[in-house]
């Protein structure tokens, strides 16, 4: 393990910001996470988590010790008659993990293939696509506590995995999570609510079609970050009570909308900040994407204040027609390297 100071952290974020790390290091194992901690508290540095770099937003300078997650490894644990579980290294990629379930005859992440980042960040804001959230296939997430400074084991009914949310995202300073556990099935039992997988899949329902049509559909839609550098979908879709939704209805007729449990609605974030009139807008060198206006592009070398000054004016102009506040899904981070509440 090799603590390294001043590390331009560019290639290591899909949003491609300019971001300087006083210290980096990338860990390989358990025993590297907690020698690289030791480092850090000795220095008296926060440390700063980076996976795969696509649901972040980084400063300029981070005065902290950046621990890139490079654990690496996949076995089988336990099999029953419906199901294998298979314990994952938090640095293994994701996309080659759910095709190698896939290969593997294992079911259930097929509709979350595609999604940028490793396996490690997965719980963390429970990702999701195509109807299917990653926790409900989790079993055990293993993880390196820094405030009982031990390792343990946290199942997944202690996640509280939610939409976009886990306990991780509530301590944000307290885990570093080495390990993911995931349940899979024998037998594939296929989600294809989402009208857009549905049409593509046309008679051919299998589980292996449903992963090539997902990946088929992303690839047409979404900018690659090679290209269009981005952070996904850059906001939440907000979820409103069903008695501001019929008065919002009256208004917006339109509205795409998908009633949720407890009298709550969740709007289409795209179609709002299309309404707004972003779709295909920019503000400097930063923009919505013409082709899916949820994500946010760093057309040309932009600086984080630009993406702010960009974000900050979707969110006004939403704000403006509908009284719908956006909330940013990336997570912020300030020089320190700690993770901060995102301000109007
Ligand atoms: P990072 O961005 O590196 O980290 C994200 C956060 O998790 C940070 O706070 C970091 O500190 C923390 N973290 C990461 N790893 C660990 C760890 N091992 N221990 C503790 N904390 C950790 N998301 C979806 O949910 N669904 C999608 O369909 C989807 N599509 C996307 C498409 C594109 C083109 C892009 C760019 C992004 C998309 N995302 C999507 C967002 C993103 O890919 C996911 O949130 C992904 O899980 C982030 O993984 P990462 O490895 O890049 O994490
Ligand atoms: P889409 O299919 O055009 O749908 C637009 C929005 O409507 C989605 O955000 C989705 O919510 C919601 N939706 C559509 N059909 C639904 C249904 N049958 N039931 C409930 N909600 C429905 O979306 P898209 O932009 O092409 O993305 C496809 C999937 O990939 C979505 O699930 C999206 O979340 C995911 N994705 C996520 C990111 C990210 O960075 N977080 C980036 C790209 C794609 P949900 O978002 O709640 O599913």
């Amino acid at each position: 393990m090799q603590i390294q100071s001043q590390v331009q952290l560019r290639p290591f974020n899909t949003l491609g910001l300019d971001a300087v790390a006083a210290y980096y290091v990338q860990v390989h194992s358990a025993e590297d996470v907690v020698r690289a901690i030791d480092f850090a508290e000795t220095k008296q540095l926060n440390l700063l988590v980076l996976s795969g770099g696509s649901n972040l937003l980084l400063p300029p300078e981070i005065h902290a010790l950046v621990m890139h997650m490079h654990i690496q490894c996949i076995e089988s644990v336990a099999e029953d008659v419906v199901s294998q579980t298979i314990r994952v290294g938090a640095g293994q990629n994701w996309h080659d993990f759910v095709l190698w379930t896939t290969t593997q005859q294992l079911y259930g992440l097929q509709n979350l293939a595609l999604i940028p980042g490793m396996v490690g960040a997965s719980p963390v804001q429970n990702i999701g696509a195509y109807g299917v959230e990653v926790g409900e296939f989790i079993s055990a997430v293993d993880v390196y506590d820094r405030v009982l400074k031990q390792f343990s084991s946290i199942t997944a009914q202690d996640c509280h995995f939610s939409y976009r949310h886990s306990i991780f995202k509530d301590n944000p300073d307290r885990y570093v999570i080495t390990h993911v556990s995931f349940r899979l099935l024998k037998t594939a039992d296929l989600k294809v609510s989402y009208g857009d997988l549905k049409a593509a899949m046309q008679d051919e329902l299998t589980a292996e079609n449903l992963q090539k049509q997902v990946m088929l559909i992303r690839q047409q839609k979404l900018p690659d970050p090679a290209q269009f550098p981005n952070a996904g979908s850059f906001f939440k879709n907000p979820v409103i009570a069903l008695s501001v939704f019929k008065q919002l209805a009256v208004k917006f007729p339109d509205i795409p909308h998908y009633p949720q449990n407890n009298d709550q609605v969740k709007i289409a974030a795209g179609w709002l900040i299309d309404q707004a009139g972003w779709k295909g807008k920019q503000l400097g060198p930063v923009g919505m994407f013409d082709k899916q206006a949820l994500v946010l592009v760093n057309y040309t070398g932009a600086t984080l204040n630009e993406v702010k000054a960009t974000y900050q004016a979707v969110q006004y102009d939403v704000y403006e027609k509908f009284n719908i506040r956006l909330e940013p899904e990336p997570v912020l981070f300030n020089d320190s390297g700690l993770i901060q509440v995102h301000l109007d």
